[in-house]
């Protein structure tokens, strides 16, 4: 059987290259006589895997020498406690935007340990823009800045990011991470869960400035302090060993591709081939205001549920799977992450004019 155009918003599409040389090693890692999943991850094998791993990513995304990289568990959403455990440590404030059901659920964590100030909010539009900030409604003392870079589920982008002078950046950057360049100096924190654009599910990474850390107070359980996995290298505990592993090859393929820029080069090509069509078609819509499209995730509709409904069902007929949008959304959406060909996105381009033609 062949392989089929995966659009799932995550776990999601990885690079064929990387699957193949992953089935290749499976038996014996460079003839260490295992496998990655059956080795220590105390063994000098394993480690250089680790470190590998940890310097594609430092040279992917420039991460200053000043900011840990850790290889943690538990998906961003656990990102979402530990951040305010470690971070809401002096005046115990917080500022949020709201932009989505991920940003929701990291605001209700962070209630549970100290005042969350939401400065703006797209709710009423059901997400389908990044609000505009008024920087005089940004708290000055507040302990962290939060936001949720890319919306998977509404298909939203911050182009630009908010300037919060001293009050460190944090983001969740879980479904546009390693997609486009960004400069990591201006975050104080960024965690991201690896099942998008990394690698599988099971690891989550967090990347943080050095002075954010060893603040929480010690009532908070180890495997929740970022110093406790710092000073561990990230094996305080045993890491998801086989995830960081893809995730290394993952790093090793976009180096090999040119980095960052030439993939971001890429997202650009693939977006612009689905905005470009959804443009000018009178059948099919997007659903996101122009300014604040993501590369990554497409939410779009065709004129009625019924539709859509079709649409999905003749669509995994011809090898075009997970297309279903999120229930808030409805209709469609199409994660086209880094792994995504282009030749994936121009097929199903090409699948949607052909139904826009039998439909109209
Ligand atoms: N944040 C964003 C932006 C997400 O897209 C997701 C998962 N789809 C999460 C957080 C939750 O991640 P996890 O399942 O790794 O906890």
């Amino acid at each position: 059987m062949e392989r089929l155009y995966n659009f799932s918003a995550g776990p999601s599409v990885l690079p064929e290259e990387v699957l193949k040389q992953a089935a290749s090693e499976m038996l014996n890692y460079e003839d260490s006589g295992m496998s990655v999943m059956e080795m220590s991850h105390r063994s000098s094998v394993y480690e250089n895997i680790v470190s590998e791993a940890e310097a594609s990513l430092r040279q992917l995304m420039n991460i200053p020498d000043n900011y840990k990289v850790l290889f943690l568990q538990g998906g961003a959403s656990t990102q979402f406690a530990m951040v305010p455990l470690n971070l809401m440590v002096n005046s115990k404030k917080a500022d949020f935007v709201n932009t989505g059901a991920w940003s929701k659920k990291a605001i209700s964590e962070a209630k549970k340990f100290g005042q969350v100030n939401i400065i703006a909010s797209s709710e009423e539009a059901t997400f389908n823009y990044i609000p505009k900030l008024d920087p005089n409604a940004f708290d000055k003392d507040a302990d962290y800045f939060h936001i949720t870079t890319n919306n998977t589920i509404y298909g939203t982008v911050f182009k630009n990011l908010p300037d919060t002078g001293d009050v460190p950046l944090v983001a969740d950057m879980s479904s546009n991470i390693l997609s486009e360049v960004i400069d990591v100096s201006k975050f104080g924190l960024i965690y991201a869960g690896a099942q998008k654009n990394m690698g599988p599910a099971g690891l989550t990474v967090v990347i943080i400035r050095e002075d954010l850390m060893g603040k929480a107070e010690a009532s908070v359980p180890s495997m929740l302090q970022y110093s406790i996995h710092a000073e561990n290298g990230s094996m305080y505990n045993t890491p998801p060993t086989y995830s960081i592993y893809i995730a290394g090859l993952v790093f090793k393929w976009l180096q090999n591709l040119g980095g960052i820029e030439a993939i971001e080069k890429i997202n650009n090509q693939k977006a612009s081939l689905l905005y470009d069509f959804l443009d000018q078609s009178d059948f099919f819509k997007g659903t996101v205001v122009k300014e604040d499209r993501s590369l990554m995730n497409i939410p779009f509709l065709t004129p009625s549920k019924e539709l859509d409904a079709a649409f999905i069902k003749e669509g995994e007929k011809r090898g075009f799977v997970n297309l279903k949008g999120h229930r808030s959304v409805g209709g469609m959406r199409a994660s086209i992450y880094n792994a995504m060909p282009v030749e994936g996105v121009q097929a199903l381009v090409d699948f949607m004019k052909e139904f826009e033609a039998a439909h109209k």
